[in-house]
C-alpha cells in the first residue's frame, strides 16, 4: 500500500471508530435513561471478568460519568475463581492504568465446582450460583448501591429464546432487576448494544482480554447454539435481532396466553371499536395467502361429516 492509500485507510478507520464510539455511548446512555439505572450518589460495582463485554462496560461508564448529569462512583470488581491458567496480574495492571478503584476477590470456586460436577457435565449453573453469592457479599462489603453486569443485546435475546425453546417460558434477561436475595439492584447498561460492536470496540481499545473458556465448558452450551442460530438469521435477514429486542419492550398480554396476565375468562364484547384492536380473522401469518378462488365455504353435507 502506498502513502496516500495508507493515509486514507487510517482516516477511514478513525472515522469508523468515532462512529462506533458515538453509537456505544448513545445506546448505553439511552438504556440508563430508559430504565433509570443510575441515580445521584450511586456507587456502581462493575463486575469485570476480563472479557470484551465487561471491559467495554467499564470503559463506556467511565467516559459517560464525565458528562453525566448526576454524580456517581464506580468500583470495578473481579472474582478470581482460581481457574487454571488465569492470568491474575492482567486486570489489576489494566485498572491501575485507568485509575479506577478496584477490588479483586479471590475465591477458589473452580475446585468446588470440579468436586461436585461429574466430568463432562456443564459446570455453569453451580459456578454461576457460587459467583453470584460471592458478588452480592462483595457488593454489600463495598457499600455498592448498584451492581452492573456486561450482558448485551444479543444475550438478552438469546436468553429469551433459550427460555422459550427449552424452558417453556416467555422470559428474557431484564435490563434492571432486584437481586434474588432482595438486597441489590442489578443493572445491564449494555442492554441495547450489539455484541459485534463490543467486539469491534474491544479491538479498537486493545483491551487485554482474558479468554473466557478457561474452564473448557462453554463449547456445548445451548446458549452457544442459539446464539449461532440468531446470527445466521441476522446474516440472512438483517435487523432481526434488533426487532426481537424491541419486541421484548412491546409486550401485548391480550395476544399471548398467560391467563394470569390477562383476564381471558371474563372478557366480553364491548360494542366499542378499537383502532389498535385485533383483526382476528386477518392475522394468520402461517396460512397461505387467501385469494377469493381459494375460499370455499363447506356445503351443509360437508359440515355434517
Ligand atoms: S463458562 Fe466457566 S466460568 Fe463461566 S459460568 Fe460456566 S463454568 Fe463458570
Amino acid at each position: 500500500m502506498n502513502a496516500p492509500q495508507d493515509a486514507a485507510a487510517v482516516k477511514k478507520a478513525a472515522f469508523e471508530a468515532n462512529k462506533l464510539s458515538k453509537r456505544l455511548h448513545r445506546q448505553v446512555g439511552q438504556a440508563i435513561a430508559d430504565f433509570n439505572m443510575v441515580e445521584a450518589g450511586d456507587k456502581i460495582m462493575v463486575c469485570l471478568s476480563g472479557g470484551k463485554d465487561s471491559y467495554a462496560l467499564l470503559d463506556v461508564l467511565l467516559s459517560l460519568r464525565e458528562r453525566a448529569p448526576v454524580d456517581f462512583d464506580i468500583v470495578a470488581v473481579n472474582l478470581d475463581q482460581k481457574q487454571p491458567g488465569f492470568p491474575a496480574d492482567v486486570l489489576p495492571a489494566y485498572l491501575k492504568s485507568r485509575g479506577v478503584p478496584f477490588h479483586i476477590e479471590e475465591q477458589d470456586t473452580y475446585s468446588i465446582v470440579k468436586q461436585h460436577i461429574p466430568e463432562g457435565q456443564t459446570m455453569c449453573s453451580l459456578c454461576s450460583r457460587l459467583r453470584r453469592g460471592i458478588l452480592y457479599r462483595v457488593a454489600r462489603e463495598l457499600g455498592a448501591t448498584k451492581i452492573a453486569l456486561g450482558h448485551h443485546r444479543d444475550d438478552m435475546v438469546v436468553t429469551m429464546l433459550i427460555n422459550m425453546f427449552f424452558g417453556g417460558r416467555l422470559k428474557g434477561m431484564p435490563a434492571k432487576l432486584v437481586s434474588d436475595n432482595g438486597q441489590h439492584v442489578v443493572i445491564r447498561p449494555l442492554a441495547y448494544v450489539a455484541e459485534s460492536d463490543l467486539q469491534r470496540w474491544a479491538e479498537h481499545r486493545q483491551f487485554p482480554i482474558i479468554p473466557c473458556s478457561l474452564c473448557g465448558s462453554q463449547t456445548n452450551l445451548q446458549r452457544v447454539q442459539v446464539k449461532q442460530m440468531i446470527h445466521d438469521w441476522e446474516r440472512q435477514y438483517p435487523g432481526r435481532i434488533d426487532n426481537m429486542l424491541r419486541a421484548m419492550g412491546h409486550v401485548v398480554p391480550s395476544h399471548l396466553m398467560d391467563r394470569n396476565l390477562y383476564p381471558f375468562a371474563t372478557i366480553q364484547a364491548t360494542g366499542v371499536a378499537d383502532a389498535s384492536g385485533d383483526i382476528a380473522f386477518d392475522e394468520e401469518p402461517c396460512a397461505p395467502p387467501i385469494s377469493t378462488a381459494m375460499v370455499q365455504w363447506p356445503t351443509p353435507r360437508e359440515q355434517e361429516a
